[in-house]
């Protein structure tokens, strides 16, 4: 790229950008109005211009994660760094990577004061510098995890909300972009960042949103017990599960991921009940933190008949879950009931700005919450092992094989939960894409980035 010397020419360059970005700008407010009104932070309004002069961008421990070195964009030394962090971060020669810090904030990072520049940059070469919450280590242990396979890993303070970890495969380091990025089905939709915008059958792990609807709606259910014979008619089909599992109460159901069981209590919850629980969960919304959105989980069972319907209750049917989603229903359950909002950018230099947790309704009653963090560290304890996790933290946990074709031969392998220890108080979420089932493919990239966290925490790191 030929760099801009004349810094006239460069002022008129990015007046013409600003007026572009305005125009742009305000056509994206006329159609995202209502949304643009609830934002505190409307500092990405004036987004325009390049990277090449941009401020530093840091992680949570000050490691450099992206900077301008004499006009040129550089990213960490670490080419799996680099890639772990791509669509956090994003490509400065590449907007296509949507929702990323240096599209989102690039107005701070080249140094563009909209209040007081109007349309002119304060000072053309010196932007902010960003410092996120995220953790190298962590980022770099998860993209290890997920290897080729495609999926996301995100991680993130029940109790704060910083995301301490957020990854998105496949990936590409924007230091050495490969050529072959539009032709290669290995990058099938490479700029998407699945942890957001990923839209995955849940499978069993959406067996807690149907625990939750049963908990808050019915009486001492927890104490009903079916008798799971593998298969069971409901409607005009059968919904089956991997073996007889024999009587099992909701304890059990959740822990060897009864499908009958379940299939049962959304039947008897009806569509409205089980709707409204889905939507206070997250579903048919986005979730929304420091500029980022996600894709909207979906929950729809208007036209379900009443097998399909059963099914809906064990995370199948056109049920579709973002991590972010998942993540989030199980760090409100280790908190009481009561999501704290996600956030990433933990400060902006010569900004007062620096990040306060805020937290969202209850999903679920303090009752409800205690229930199922007792039954996802029951099911930790007895069905998938504790010591699978993590040699240090105690882990509370909810793993899904989620069925995306006839043959059962493509699932996606989930695990979500949350660990209980004040130390790395995180809730969790991981998907790998056809990876098979969560309890032998999911479950190691978690425990992977706990293994990160554990060492990490040994050496005198904090996770607040
Ligand atoms: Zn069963």
């Amino acid at each position: 790229m030929r760099k801009i010397r004349n810094r006239s020419a460069m002022v008129l360059l990015m007046t013409i950008a600003f007026f572009a970005g305005l125009i742009y700008h305000t056509v994206n407010i006329f159609i995202h109005a209502e949304e643009w009104v609830m934002k505190p932070q409307n500092q990405h309004l004036t987004a325009a211009g390049n990277l090449e002069y941009g401020g530093k961008i840091f992680d949570i421990n000050n490691v450099i994660l992206a900077q301008s070195i004499d006009g040129e964009r550089v990213y960490n030394d670490d080419e799996l760094v680099r890639k772990a962090c791509l669509h956090v971060i994003g490509d400065d020669t590449n907007s296509n990577i949507f929702n990323s810090i240096q599209d989102i904030y690039r107005a701070e990072l080249i140094g563009y004061d909209f209040t007081f520049g109007f349309g002119m940059p304060k000072n053309l070469r010196k932007g902010k510098d960003i410092r996120l919450t995220i953790d190298s280590k962590l980022q770099k242990a998860a993209l290890t995890a997920l290897g080729d396979r495609k999926g996301a890993v995100i991680f993130y303070n029940y109790k704060t909300g910083a995301v301490a970890c957020m990854v998105s495969t496949p990936t590409y380091d924007p230091q050495n972009r490969p050529n072959d990025l539009e032709t290669n089905d290995a990058y099938e939709g490479v700029y998407l960042n699945r942890a957001l915008w990923g839209q995955y059958t849940p499978g069993s792990t959406f067996k807690l949103v149907t625990a939750a609807a049963g908990l808050e709606n019915i009486n001492d259910v927890e104490k009903k017990v079916i008798d799971c014979k593998g298969t069971d008619m409901i409607g005009d089909k059968a919904v089956t599960c991997e073996f007889s599992m024999g009587n099992v109460n909701m304890r059990e159901a959740i822990c060897y991921s009864c499908n009958i069981y379940f299939g049962h209590l959304a039947f008897e919850l009806g569509k409205a009940k089980m709707t409204e629980q889905a939507e206070k969960m997250g579903f048919n919304s986005r979730i929304k933190f420091d500029g980022m959105e996600s894709a909207k989980s979906i929950y729809d069972v208007s036209e379900a008949s009443p097998n399909k319907f059963a099914w809906s209750g064990v995370g199948q049917y056109t049920t579709l879950e973002t991590p972010i989603n998942v993540a989030m229903i199980s760090a409100a359950i280790a908190n009481e009931g009561i999501p704290v909002t996600p956030y990433i950018v933990q400060s902006i230099t010569d900004n007062e700005f620096e990040h306060s947790s805020s937290f969202g309704n209850a999903i679920m009653s303090h009752e409800t919450a205690k229930k199922l963090y007792d039954y996802m560290d029951y099911a930790v304890e007895n069905n998938y092992g504790k010591s699978r996790f993590s040699s240090k933290f105690d882990v509370c946990a909810k793993t899904g094989t989620a069925e995306v074709s006839e043959d059962g031969q493509d699932a996606h392998a989930w695990i979500t939960g949350f660990c209980k220890d004040e130390e790395f108080p995180y809730a969790f979420a991981v998907v790998v894409e056809h990876g098979g089932s969560g309890y032998d493919n999911a479950i190691p990239v978690a425990a992977a980035v706990m293994s990160a966290a554990e060492e990490a925490i040994n050496s005198g790191q904090t996770y607040r």
